[in-house]
């Protein structure tokens, strides 16, 4: 069976998937002209794919519709190859959509030139994607959304090509996604990467994945059942309830953390309670103890602590009735959206004033904006450098994943950044690929792997004397807190 590509990119279509309430009638009206416009540039243009060139433009403008982005940047994704593939230029953009949309589509056309060359221009590329984030966020919007039509399509490119491809997505666009809390964008452009990058690994853990659905599916299905039920008994109504199924690559990175033991992953698949607030977040978990039996040790208040990019949810791991162990993860409905769609989401509400830390990012890079209006971006680009993020350093881990820290940062606080278990196991550090002492400072541009000791239990207490941030500060106190010992040795050691 196949379909018209005529249908696959009608107009009536599109109109039809916009969430009613997100678009006026103006709105649409300028999608369409962006629509018309876009369809007859590239009228006769074939991808390398075979398609028509116009099936991408589509693709992408609907990727942010489905963002429920503002229909400027809806209508820029429609145009965003036409300059660098067409005819049409950008002045005769700009004379018909106006210099806000015209400037959008040229910053994605010169944002098209970054690209992937190996470990050198690896830094120097997210430096460029960082900085074309501070100019205008929503260019990385766009990009995302026409990389990641890229990716659902890569296997109809050469694949000499897709490597390439396949690890610029990796290192540079992942990590960003996950830096402005784009979990949903994050990973899926992982697990499009992994699946070239090491398909035996991908299929491995795709195939553990499904095992698991198909051992808990039944019993999640009757859990979110019951836990609906109980809800509405104690008068808490969710806005949502259902389950979530870990992403191959993430799932990846943890079974090589826990030596490969699936029975030690307990996120596998997750259940999700959405609530209207705070409060009900705390209440629903109250009333989620008293039906099931939690694992002790396994509760995080991520609401009161946020993840270091600003994640908040509460996490519980309990025992169902039939003795399987079900992840539990309880949010409000702004904790959800923030936590899939990150920046995006701020942009869907524009007029909303929220404190959290996504919202002090946005605000650091308008300031960042504001200093660069005068002068022209990319000329600027090679003075600017990170000098911009003044009090921040961006490292990266071997994977390719970045983090940002507080100058004057040490492996340590690297490692409590990463994840808990990597802090409390942490004998070791590599830097730039030689060895290094745990308390050395990290410079931005740094890779830093830390070496692990998976049967070391405790921090050590002399770390709390040289580390800078208060998460790992935490972290380090709540898991000597736990150990009775370890605490006394702090003290004799004090
Ligand atoms: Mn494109």
């Amino acid at each position: 069976m196949t379909t018209g590509t005529k249908a696959k990119t009608d107009f009536e279509v599109f109109k039809k998937s916009l969430a009613k309430d997100r678009y006026s009638e103006s709105d649409i009206e300028l999608l369409k002209r962006a629509y018309d416009v876009a369809e007859m540039a590239h009228e006769g243009q074939e991808r390398r794919t075979g398609e028509p060139y116009f099936v991408h433009a589509f693709a992408t403008a609907t990727k942010l519709a489905d963002l429920y982005l503002p229909a400027e940047i809806v209508a820029a994704g429609f145009l965003h190859d036409v300059a660098e593939d067409t005819e049409i230029t950008i002045e005769e953009l700009e004379a018909e959509f106006g210099e806000d949309i015209a400037g959008m589509v040229s910053s994605v056309t010169k944002l098209g030139h970054v690209k992937y060359r190996g470990i050198d221009r690896y830094v120097e590329n997210l430096r460029k994607m960082f900085l074309a984030m501070a100019k205008d966020v929503r260019v990385v919007f766009i990009k995302f959304a026409d990389r990641m039509h890229n990716m659902e399509t890569l296997y109809m490119i050469p694949e000499s090509k897709r490597l390439r491809i396949a690890k610029e997505v990796m290192e540079i666009y992942a990590p960003i996604a996950n830096r402005i809390g784009m979990g949903e964008y994050r990973g899926l452009f992982e697990d499009y990467a992994f699946k070239y990058i090491s398909p035996k690994e991908y299929n491995w853990t795709k195939h553990l994945l499904e095992q698991r659905v198909k051992k808990f599916g039944s019993s999640m299905d009757r859990a979110l059942k019951d836990v609906d039920t109980e809800l509405r008994k104690n008068n808490i109504i969710p806005d949502d309830l259902h389950g979530r199924i870990k992403f191959c690559y993430s799932l990846s990175k943890k079974l090589a953390m826990y030596g490969n033991d699936i029975n030690k992953v307990y996120d596998i698949v997750a259940l999700r309670i959405v609530v209207k607030d705070v409060s009900d977040c705390y209440a629903a978990l109250g009333i989620l103890h008293s039906v099931y039996k939690p694992l002790s040790g396994r509760i995080k208040d991520y609401i009161a602590q946020p993840k270091p990019n600003g994640y908040q949810s509460l996490h519980t791991t309990v025992f169902s009735d039939d003795g399987s162990i079900l992840e539990f993860q309880i949010r409000t409905t702004e904790m959800h959206e923030a936590a899939e769609f990150g920046v995006a989401a701020h942009w869907r509400y524009k007029e909303k004033v929220s404190q959290d830390r996504q919202v002090m990012w946005m605000e650091d890079l308008a300031h960042i904006q504001k200093e660069l209006k005068s002068t022209d971006f990319m000329d600027k680009l090679n003075e600017l450098k990170l000098d911009m993020f003044q009090d921040r350093i961006f490292v990266f881990s071997p994977q390719g994943d970045v983090f940002d820290l507080p100058v004057g940062s040490t492996p340590i606080d690297f490692a409590y950044c990463v994840h808990t278990d990597v802090g409390n196991k942490a004998i070791g550090v590599k830097i730039n690929d030689a060895t290094a002492n745990l308390d050395s400072t990290l410079k931005s541009g740094d890779m830093v792997e830390i070496i692990l000791n998976q049967s070391r239990k405790n921090p050590n207490p002399e770390w709390l004397k040289f580390i800078k941030t208060h998460h790992a500060r935490l972290k380090i106190n709540e898991s000597l807190r736990r150990d009775k010992k370890s605490l006394l040795r702090s003290l004799m050691n004090r």
